[in-house]
C-alpha cells in the first residue's frame, strides 16, 4: 500500500508550474539542464521549511548555535577536507550514443537513452564547480577557487571561533542553511537532483569517548519526528544503513533516510537525507597540530589548531562529530507529495487539494470577497487582510468567482479561506472556510484572529529527550 498521494513527480512539476512553485529556470533560452527558479509560492514554501527547520534546532533546543558561512572558501579548504582528491562520481559513456552517465546509477548494464551496452571504462570526474577569483589570466592556476559543494566545511573551520566566542562546552552543535554545488554528471528528476541546490546541515560535536553509532541513531530518529511534523507520512520514510564498502571517505556509519519520490517504480526510495559519523577526521585535518605515524604535521598550511579542551578530564582532543545533512529542495518535494491531494467535487469535478502542513502553507488565509462591485464589501476585505498581516501571511483575492478563488486556494495550500459578503456588512462576522474539510463557520472579525491562530497551532515541536 502507498501512502504518497502524488502518483509520481511530474504530478508535481505541473501542479508547481501551473500554480507558482517552481518553473523550469532560463526558460525563455530553452532552459539550462536541470536549473529551477522558486516562484512566489515556492520562495514561501521554501523559507517557511528552513525557518522550521532553524526554530526547532537552534531556537528550542539549547545545545545548536547557527553560522552563515561563506560559499567561496580558500581553496586548501578543500584540498585538505579531501574533495579535491576524492569527490569524484565514476563516469562511463555509452560508445553508441555518446551519452554519458554515472556508473553507480546504470543498473540493468543497459543505457538509458539507447539501450546498447557498449560502455568506456569508468573514470573519476570531481565534482566540485570551479570558478576564478580576481582579475587574472585564464590560465592562472592560483586563481582557482570552488563553489562549495557541502555547508559543512564552513562549519568545521569556525568551530574554535564558535565554540570561544559562545563558551560552548561538549556536546553542541552548529548548524548552517545554505547553497551548495555539484557538477553532477546526470542531474534530473525536478528538484532532486540539480547543480545548484540548498542544504541544511549540523554538525554536532561530541567527545571522543561518546557512544557514536547510538548518537546517529538518536538523530536518526529527531529528523524522523521533524519530519513528521512537516506532514511526512513515515510509511513513505525509509531507512537505509549505508554499507562499508559506499561509506564516504570520513565516514564510519551513516544512515540515509529515503522518501518514496518515485512510488510508480519498483525501486520508490531516493536519499532525503544522510546522518553520517564522520569521527574527528575534518578537525583534525584543517588543524596544524596534527601528527602522522612519522611524527610528520599532516596539514602544514593551517595555522590553527581545532582541539578542545575538556576542562573535567584535563584532556585535549579532536572532538568527533555526528552530521544530520538534510536538502531544503528534497525535503520541500516530498512535503508537496505527501501533501497532494484529490478530491471529486458534487458534480463530479475533481479538484487538487494540498494539504501542507499550516506551518508550512505559503499563505495561511485568504480574504476574499463575495462581489468585487461593491466597495464596501471590498474595504471591509482589504481591512480585515491589513489587519490579519502582521500574525500571519494573508492575501487579498478578488480574480475570480469565489468557487474559482477556492480552487486556487485550496491547490496551493492556503489553510482557510475568509469570505465578506453582504450579510458581514451587518452582522461585522465572516464565513471562515477549512481546506481539508471544506466545512464553513460564521466568525465576528472581532474573534477572527485569535480563532486563526488557535487553528493554525503554529509550530509543533518534535519531543526533545536529551542527547546521550
Ligand atoms: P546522492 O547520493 O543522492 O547524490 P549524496 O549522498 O551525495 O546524495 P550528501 O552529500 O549526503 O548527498 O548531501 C546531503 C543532502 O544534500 C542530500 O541528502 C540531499 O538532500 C542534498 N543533495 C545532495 N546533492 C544534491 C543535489 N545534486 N540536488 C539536490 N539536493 C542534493
Amino acid at each position: 500500500m502507498y501512502f504518497v498521494a502524488a502518483p509520481n513527480i511530474d504530478t508535481i512539476v505541473s501542479l508547481a508550474k501551473r500554480r507558482g512553485f517552481v518553473f523550469p529556470s532560463s526558460e525563455v533560452y530553452g532552459g539550462l539542464g536541470s536549473a529551477w527558479d522558486y516562484g512566489p509560492l515556492g520562495v514561501e514554501l521554501c523559507n517557511n521549511v528552513k525557518q522550521s527547520w532553524w526554530r526547532w534546532l537552534v531556537y528550542e533546543r539549547d545545545d545548536i548555535e547557527g553560522i552563515d558561512s561563506s560559499i567561496i572558501l580558500n581553496r586548501l579548504v578543500w584540498k585538505y577536507s579531501g574533495h579535491e582528491a576524492t569527490f569524484n562520481d565514476s563516469l562511463v559513456d555509452c560508445r553508441k550514443c555518446k551519452g554519458r552517465f554515472r556508473a553507480d546509477k546504470i543498473t540493468d548494464n543497459k543505457c538509458p537513452s539507447c539501450g546498447a551496452s557498449d560502455w568506456t571504462e569508468a573514470r573519476p570526474f570531481n565534482t566540485m564547480l570551479q570558478t576564478k577569483l580576481g582579475a587574472v589570466a585564464d590560465d592562472d592556476p592560483t586563481a582557482l577557487a570552488y563553489l562549495r559543494p557541502e555547508t559543512a566545511q564552513g562549519i568545521f573551520i569556525n568551530f574554535l571561533n564558535v565554540q570561544t566566542a559562545m563558551r560552548r562546552k561538549l556536546p553542541f552543535g552548529i548548524a548552517q542553511v545554505g547553497k551548495s554545488f555539484r557538477n553532477e554528471v546526470t542531474p534530473g528528476n525536478f528538484i532532486l537532483r540539480t547543480r545548484e541546490f540548498e542544504q541544511m546541515e549540523m554538525e554536532y560535536f561530541v567527545s571522543p569517548s561518546a557512544e557514536h553509532s547510538k548518537l546517529v541513531d538518536y538523530w536518526v530518529e529527531q529528523y524522523l519526528e521533524w519530519f513528521g511534523s512537516l506532514g511526512i507520512t513515515r510509511e513513505n520514510l525509509y531507512l537505509y544503513e549505508v554499507p562499508g564498502e559506499e561509506l564516504a571517505h570520513y565516514s564510519k556509519r551513516t544512515v540515509d533516510i529515503m522518501y518514496r519520490y518515485f512510488p510508480e517504480r519498483e525501486k520508490p526510495w531516493e536519499e532525503l537525507m544522510g546522518i553520517a559519523w564522520r569521527t574527528d577526521f575534518d578537525l583534525s585535518t584543517h588543524s596544524k597540530n596534527r601528527l602522522d605515524v612519522d611524527g610528520k604535521r599532516v596539514n602544514p598550511d593551517s595555522t590553527e589548531d581545532l582541539s578542545y579542551f575538556d576542562e573535567p578530564t584535563k584532556q585535549r582532543f579532536y572532538p568527533h562529530v555526528i552530521e544530520p545533512a538534510a536538502g531544503v529542495n528534497r525535503t520541500v518535494l516530498a512535503v508537496m507529495m505527501d501533501a497532494y491531494s484529490e478530491r471529486t467535487t458534487d458534480k463530479g469535478e475533481t479538484r487538487v487539494i494540498l494539504k501542507l502542513s499550516p506551518q508550512l502553507a505559503p499563505i495561511k488565509a485568504a480574504i476574499l470577497p463575495l462581489a468585487k462591485n461593491k466597495p464596501e464589501i471590498v474595504g471591509m476585505a482589504k481591512a480585515i487582510k491589513r489587519s490579519l498581516q502582521p500574525l500571519l501571511r494573508a492575501v487579498y483575492d478578488d480574480t475570480g468567482g469565489i468557487g474559482k478563488l477556492y480552487a486556487r486556494q485550496d491547490e496551493i495550500g492556503t489553510p482557510f479561506c475568509i469570505t465578506v459578503d453582504h450579510q458581514s456588512l451587518e452582522d461585522e462576522a465572516v464565513t471562515v472556510r477549512d481546506r481539508d474539510t471544506w466545512e464553513q463557520e460564521r466568525i465576528k472579525v472581532t474573534d477572527l484572529a485569535e480563532h486563526l491562530q488557535k487553528r493554525l497551532k503554529p509550530y509543533t515541536t518534535p519531543s526533545l529527550p536529551e542527547p546521550i
